[in-house]
């Protein structure tokens, strides 16, 4: 072999923040903070105190390799975090506050944290399984001494002080690109929370293809509002992006209802925004009560769930905003594919359109993906086949961590998702469910999240979500459970009605229950598993 004669420089995640430092020094990172002000500061004031962590970690203990927790907000500081710990060779473990308690202690303990930053919101949360994380050696709470929390915990520290008393010269060790940057672990919505261990090649690839346009585009001239949280997923990878496109970026901090967000967007001129479709549907309702437009966005990743038609349309048609669709998971980086049209699509009609962005789209370069039968071989990209998603790529998941019998991974290299999906013969992919919620009724399958997506399409529908029920002669019949808007009346009737113009006779669901609230997991997704036991008996009319 002749070795070609390039540069090899190792892909780590403090070379992005030197990047940042270096080229867009004045780029702003804004952040709303726990207490509510605006706090406001550059890539450069950001480097610097990520250092200053850095040389403050070194102080604690904190040593390669050893991992260290967040519990945190988006947020300055929690970028800071993420770039001192995993910079210094440290792993960083985000850790999403929205679980239950049990399952947080599970986390920290099975990532056996040695340190946890800690916002002063969840301060509470931990003071109060303190006992039970016997890893955990120090506690800093995101803050300064003004802002304090009296607490009873022994030796917490506060992180401004803390940061006070380091200079901001630290080098950056050369790390190997191939070693753990960081942990997240997946909500889990049955058993355990499984952990994903990154590399700083995986995160770094991952955040280059984020800045590339066939995904986000993040660049320069964009300034990012990140809704979708820093404990889940990096919020999807931006807090690495954004200073590799030399983004301005905004953080909500806690103050995430529709009001705030809509005011967050305008008064800082957000161009490029990220979130999953729940909090989609708040800025909507937001929105439709003042009356405010959004004048300066011009693109919305929108994923963690499907985006209904609806949503798609009313970004659209209603505040002329592009929606990005997406899909992914803590398994893939999380960035999978994403749906943008081609030239060739121009010419079709909007229907046309409209059903192809309704797909989660083509991989980006870097990942590759295949749907398979039940025993594992390959089926076409005709659109009509369903089967299990399968995905690899240079930041998929080789294996959860620290896992025993873990089947996630096929012999010949291809991640299990646990979704169902579509590839159409143009290789656009679609979900069509979890494989836990697929609907089957007498040996064919419904897509839950098709009847979902047309019942939102209902115009007094707020939210809906449609589980299988047991049936003594179909074996699964479909049950929406919906929510309507305020003021309205839609009957049972109706909404049947609606879905019934749209599928084929056999998939009209047996049954609708309304009720004023649908219950949602830790990351913001309806919670199906507890409609699937609250409902599990539900005796249908059919039957
Ligand atoms: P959790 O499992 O903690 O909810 P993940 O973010 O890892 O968190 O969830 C990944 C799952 O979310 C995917 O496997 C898929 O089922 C679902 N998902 C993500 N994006 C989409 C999308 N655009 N459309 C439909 N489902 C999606």
């Amino acid at each position: 072999m002749s070795v070609g004669m390039m540069q090899d420089h190792p892909l780590i995640v403090s070379a992005v923040l030197d990047f940042a430092e270096r080229w867009y020094p004045d780029v702003e990172i804004v952040s709303r903070t726990v207490e509510g002000d605006m706090h406001r500061y550059t890539y450069r004031d950001a480097a610097g105190r990520s250092r200053q962590l850095a040389n403050a970690l070194a102080t604690l203990g904190i040593r390669k390799g050893d991992k260290v927790g967040t519990l945190a907000w988006n947020g300055f500081r929690h970028l800071e975090c993420y770039y001192a710990i995993a910079g210094s060779g440290a792993v960083l473990h985000t850790v999403n506050p929205r679980l239950f308690p049990e399952q947080i202690v599970y986390i920290i303990n099975h990532g056996e944290d040695k340190a946890l930053f800690v916002d002063t919101t969840f301060l509470p949360l931990i003071e109060s399984v303190r006992d039970q994380l016997g890893s955990v050696e120090h506690i800093i709470v995101m803050c300064d001494r003004a802002n304090m929390p009296s607490t009873d915990l022994d030796g917490v520290l506060c992180y401004e002080e803390l940061l006070a008393a380091e200079s901001d010269h630290y080098v950056w060790p050369e790390l190997d690109e191939r070693a753990a940057s960081a942990l997240c672990y997946t909500s889990g919505t049955t058993g355990n929370p499984k952990g994903v261990l990154y590399s700083h090649r995986s995160m770094v690839l991952h955040a280059m293809a984020e800045v590339s346009p066939n995904s986000i585009g993040m660049c320069a001239s964009d300034t990012a509002l990140i809704l979708v949280p820093q404990f889940h997923v990096f919020a999807w990878g931006t807090t690495f992006a954004a200073l590799m496109g030399g983004t301005k970026i905004v953080y909500p901090g806690p103050h995430m209802d529709g009001d705030s967000i809509s005011r967050l967007l305008n008064d800082e001129q957000c161009t490029v925004s990220l979130a999953v479709p729940t909090i989609w549907m708040m800025l909507m309702a937001s929105l439709k009560a003042s009356g405010d437009k959004l004048p300066h966005l011009n693109r919305v990743v929108i994923g963690g769930s499907a985006c209904p038609e609806a949503m798609i349309r009313t970004f659209q048609d209603d505040y002329d905003v592009r929606v990005l669709h997406a899909w992914g998971m803590t398994e893939t980086g999380p960035l999978g594919s994403m749906c943008h049209l081609e030239p060739k699509h121009g010419s079709l009609d909007d229907t046309d359109q409209m059903a192809i962005r309704c797909k989660q789209g083509k991989p980006v370069y870097g990942i590759d993906l295949r749907i398979v039968d039940e025993s594992g071989a390959p089926l076409p990209h005709d659109g009509v086949a369903f089967g299990q998603l399968q995905v690899k790529g240079h930041w998929v998941t080789a294996g959860y961590y620290r896992a025993e019998n873990d089947q996630s991974v096929s012999a010949d290299g291809w991640f299990n998702t646990g979704d169902v999906a579509t590839i159409d013969s143009d290789g656009y992919m679609q979900i069509t469910d979890r494989t836990k919620d697929v609907i089957k009724s007498g040996g064919e399958w419904i897509s839950s999240i098709d009847l979902e997506n047309i019942a939102v399409g209902h115009a007094d529908i707020a939210e809906a979500a449609v589980i299988a029920v047991p049936h003594p002669k179909w074996d699964e019949r479909p049950l929406v459970i919906a929510v309507r808007k305020p003021g309205t009346t839609v009957s049972r009737e109706d909404l049947l009605e609606h879905i019934g113009s749209a599928v084929a006779r056999w998939q009209i669901p047996d049954d609708v229950v309304f009720v004023d609230e649908l219950p949602h997991g830790a990351t913001g997704k309806l919670n199906k598993l507890a409609l699937r036991e609250q409902y599990g008996d539900y005796r249908l009319p059919t039957v």
